[in-house]
């Protein structure tokens, strides 16, 4: 059977790597474009999956050439998933604090880079004239409440979910949908310093219906579903994977 194949940002790292272990395991191929490449082969290796299967391309998904540069070479492919990874959360400020500088490179990396590569994958979509296809938004619970101290976080969170809806509507016609998951406190290396944390651990724990964090697979098993047809009706979804975080 020939492979699909998907694009994933921040594919080189924790909910991104989920994902593409969890397509690669469903047949698919994976080009990864994350910030940095090194040691990925190694995880790949480890991880018992063959190089063959993934493509590996080093570029800021904040900065559109570059971007544009990667889409460019991987043209003739045919992508038919392409899922926004890639993010930060930057450290914790009150609003006054904020430097202005770090506030636009989170705008940038958590909401434009997800538009940029949005636009490119749409134009591929529409030139190589395929019948169906899925844009994954990783979003996030603070795309859907605030924090103190998460200002930029939580305004670029709840903005991919607005790019989601539009987007959805765009291409609702042309079969490319376009969903957004809100994972919730999820273990991974971004969150690896918090859960040392035992307050934050904690807190975050009696918020947790579930009462307990959950696993980058977690997220990808319901990138998985969103892509397949078993979710052929739904577009323009936002899908909270958090324990129950957000039905408090
Ligand atoms: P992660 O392990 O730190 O993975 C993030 C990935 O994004 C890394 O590979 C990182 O590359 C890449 N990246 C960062 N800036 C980039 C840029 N400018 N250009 C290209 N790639 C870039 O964190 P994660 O927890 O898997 O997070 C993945 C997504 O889930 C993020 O959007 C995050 O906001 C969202 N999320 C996570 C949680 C959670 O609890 N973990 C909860 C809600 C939402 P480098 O390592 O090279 O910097």
């Amino acid at each position: 059977m020939d492979k699909k194949t998907a694009i994933i940002t921040g594919g080189g790292s924790g909910i991104g790597f989920a994902c593409l272990e969890k397509f690669i395991s469903h047949n698919y191929r994976v080009i990864i474009i994350d910030y940095r490449i090194e040691g990925i082969k190694e995880k790949l290796s480890s991880a018992g999956i063959s190089k063959e299967d993934v493509d590996i391309h080093q570029a800021n998904v904040a900065d559109f050439n570059e971007l544009e540069s990667v889409f460019t070479s991987i043209h003739g492919v045919g992508a038919t998933v392409l899922i926004n990874c890639a993010g930060i959360s930057p450290s914790t400020n009150a609003l006054h604090e904020y430097d202005v500088d770090e506030w636009k490179r989170c705008v940038d990396i958590n909401l434009n880079g997800s538009f940029y590569a949005s636009k490119l994958f749409a134009q591929q979509f529409l030139a190589n004239k395929l019948e169906s296809a899925s844009v994954i938004n990783i979003s996030s619970i603070m795309g859907k409440r605030g924090t103190p101290g998460h200002a930029v976080y939580s305004a670029t969170k709840h903005a991919v979910i607005g790019l989601t809806k539009s987007m959805a509507q765009d291409y609702a016609t042309l079969n490319l949908r376009v969903n957004a998951i809100g994972p919730g406190v999820i273990e991974t290396p971004m969150t690896s310093d918090w859960m040392q944390d035992d307050g934050f651990k904690n807190y975050f724990l009696t918020k947790i219906p579930m009462q307990r964090a959950g696993k980058a697979a977690e997220i990808a098993n319901t990138a998985y579903f969103l892509c397949s047809e078993e979710a052929s009706y739904l577009t323009g979804a936002y899908i909270p994977v958090d324990g129950g975080f957000l039905a408090v």
